[in-house]
């Protein structure tokens, strides 16, 4: 069994990961910060000062009110428990967000990068507005905080060997600092420590898609491994929210060429041809087949950038198709729209987490073994 470290006080979030930082402002919004400076504490600040951070060649020029400190390969602003800090970017231009606990700047391969040292709950709460809006109920609230605890947990070590926990875009969870409805904060709190195991009391892979068009998906249909609570299951509350349905038309040419090309499929024999231009699903299938040539439904889904896998196919003219489709995602775990509407009929995150993920528990992360070094 691995050694699992427990973050209890804080997580090393890389924010705004994808992009080539060059300059950027910073300051104290909340409680009072030291700035360290390459190990020497350079400032003190509760807020009345603008920190300029410039990459010049290889270091990082810090300013001070528009006065020149000095210039600095690490730059860290660590503050107390309630800290939090704007940070406006420069060069690119992007708008104030905000963030809690402590941010350092480093130069990484020719541009900033900036790490938010965050409070495990703080985290939640960002991700939690980040992935369910801001204008939520609490219970989805819940539901959605108890998915990214365990999320978080379960991929700790994603982004290791680049020296933090967790990036901030979709590839880990997204994040985009101190959500803006507070009441996320409520949620946090209800639902402090919990988070999903499966029969075997490891934390699950927390999958969850935008709408199940009616029914979700097997774990080893979409992605090849079987789990036992990724199950599909079929699901009422889903059908009649906004991304129930989805149209798309399309060239039958261009249709029948691309399976010929990409997946070799034998659209010269005419049985073939006509299961390709009326091809059905009532129950989601996870081929379109004929004979033995069994081309995988996510790949279409992939390459047309169709919504989901879950589509019928019909014949509108003698040149073109029309794709009916259900839902939106690779439909494993819960669905969010279905999951709203069930917060909207009373049902409460435990009854939904039960219902979106089969022979699952809940359970305080304290009380899992495998957290504690041996
Ligand atoms: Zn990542």
């Amino acid at each position: 069994m691995t050694s699992f470290f427990i973050p209890t006080e804080t997580l090393q979030i890389r924010i705004f990961t994808h992009l080539k930082i060059n300059a950027l402002q910073c300051n104290v919004n909340a409680g009072t910060y030291k700035v360290l400076a390459d190990g020497q504490q350079v400032a003190e600040s509760k807020g009345e000062s603008i920190f300029k951070m410039t990459l010049k060649n290889d270091s990082i020029e810090l300013l001070q009110n528009e006065k020149i400190i000095g210039s600095f390969k690490y730059i860290k602003f660590t503050g107390e428990d309630l800290g939090e800090l704007k940070v406006k970017l420069l060069n690119p231009d992007r708008k104030i967000r905000t963030y809690q606990n402590n941010l350092s700047f480093a130069v990484n391969e020719n541009y900033l990068r900036l790490i938010n040292e965050v409070i495990l709950d703080n985290y939640i709460a960002g991700v939690t507005e980040a992935e369910a809006g801001s204008r939520s109920t609490q219970e989805f609230y819940k539901v959605q905080a108890i998915l990214a605890r365990t999320f978080a947990l379960a991929h700790i070590n994603k982004h290791v060997i680049e020296g933090f926990s967790l990036c901030d875009q979709v590839h880990c969870q997204a994040y985009y600092g101190k959500p803006k409805d507070l009441t996320i904060f409520n949620a946090i709190e209800y639902t402090k420590g919990k988070v999903v195991v499966d029969d075997n009391l490891n934390l699950i892979v927390a999958a969850f898609h935008s709408n199940s068009g009616g029914q979700t998906a097997n774990s080893e249909d979409v992605w090849g491994s079987k789990t036992n609570y990724l199950r599909s299951i079929n699901d009422s509350f889903s059908v009649k929210m906004p991304n129930a349905r989805w149209e798309r038309k399309m060239l039958t040419e261009d249709w029948l060429t691309y399976l010929k090309l990409k997946h070799n499929y034998p659209t010269e024999i005419d049985e073939a041809k006509n299961i390709a231009l009326n091809f059905k699903q009532d129950a989601r299938k996870v081929f379109l087949e004929c004979n033995n040539t069994k081309v995988p439904l996510k790949n279409i889904r992939l390459d047309l950038q169709l919504k989901s896998t879950f589509f019928s196919i019909s014949e509108i003219n003698k040149d073109s198709i029309l794709f009916r489709g259900r839902g939106y995602g690779h439909g494993l775990g819960m669905c969010q729209e279905g999951a709203m509407k069930m917060c909207k009929l009373g049902y409460k995150y435990t009854d939904i987490l039960n219902f979106y993920y089969k022979n699952i528990q809940l359970i305080d992360m304290s009380k899992l073994n495998f957290f504690k070094d041996e």
